[in-house]
């Protein structure tokens, strides 16, 4: 009898922001690899259709109302995924939002939502999901950060201020232990809804500008299933894929 190698057993993987974009191809593209997925996302409606839709094709998802600005409904999130599967395998921190403006516009509300959303909803994630890996020993947290966590352009100061800060804080999780496995993941220019999120017309119209290169999210959920399927010993911890035609 030959047995699989265990790199390939099914993992129970949790997914933040996995109602559109690149959550929701993250979602497919794990699904149709066998894994058990939990969809978390404030948009419940759209996940019980991605749940209902991986289920026709054979697969497991089950769908759970998260909004990670929220400890509290965190924290009901990852327990929810722990009860249902007894054990949780990893967790794809990829929520995100990107109200990109000139800092002078003193759009202090977005810049707050920003924090809230794209660092202090991973921290949430860590905080959640860490206690759960440390006892079994294992465990994987796949943060979706950005280009913009590596360099910085006008209008996305603060987007990028957050985006520094995941990879800052992966590079500090992973240093702090020998049993986890620590992934970031930065797209570049990449089909979703994120540009909605943008308030100010000059800056959006812009970005829209630039959209036309922008490739599938189903691009960067294929990194997420190279980062999550390797063997147990082996941890990629960054990973850089953005449109051919980037600058
Ligand atoms: P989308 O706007 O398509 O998806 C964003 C997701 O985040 C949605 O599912 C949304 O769900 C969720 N979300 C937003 N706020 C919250 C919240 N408070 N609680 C829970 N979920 C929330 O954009 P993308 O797929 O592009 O974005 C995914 C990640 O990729 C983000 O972190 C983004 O910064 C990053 N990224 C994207 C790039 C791109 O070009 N598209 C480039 C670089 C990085 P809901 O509204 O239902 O709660």
């Amino acid at each position: 009898m030959t047995l699989l190698p265990t790199t390939y057993a099914p993992k129970v993987v949790l997914i933040t922001g996995a109602s559109s974009g690149i959550g929701e191809a993250t979602a497919r593209r794990l699904a149709a690899a066998g894994h058990h997925l939990v969809l978390g996302a404030r948009r419940t409606d759209r996940l019980a259709v991605l749940a209902k839709d991986i289920e026709t094709d054979t697969g497991v998802a089950f769908p759970h109302v998260l909004d990670v600005t929220d400890p509290d409904s965190m924290q009901s999130f990852v327990s929810a995924a722990h009860d249902r599967y007894g054990r949780i395998d990893a967790l794809v921190n990829n929520a995100g939002v990107m109200p990109l403006s000139r800092l002078d516009a003193l759009k202090v509300d977005e810049w707050n939502r920003m924090i809230d959303v794209n660092l202090r909803g991973v921290l949430h994630g860590i905080a959640a999901v860490l206690p759960v890996m440390q006892a079994q020993g294992a465990g994987h947290i796949v943060n979706i950060a950005s280009v913009s966590g590596l360099r910085v352009d006008p209008t996305a100061a603060v987007y990028s201020a957050t985006k520094h800060a995941v990879r800052a804080l992966s590079e500090g999780l992973r240093q702090e232990s020998r049993e986890l496995r620590v992934t970031v993941i930065s797209p570049g220019l990449t089909r979703s809804e994120l540009t909605e999120t943008i308030s100010d017309q000059d800056t959006k119209d812009a970005v829209a500008g630039q959209m036309g290169i922008a490739i599938p999210a189903a691009a960067i959920g294929e990194a997420v299933h190279y980062a999550i399927s390797q063997p147990a010993d082996v941890d990629v911890n960054e990973i850089v894929v953005r449109p051919t035609a980037q600058g």
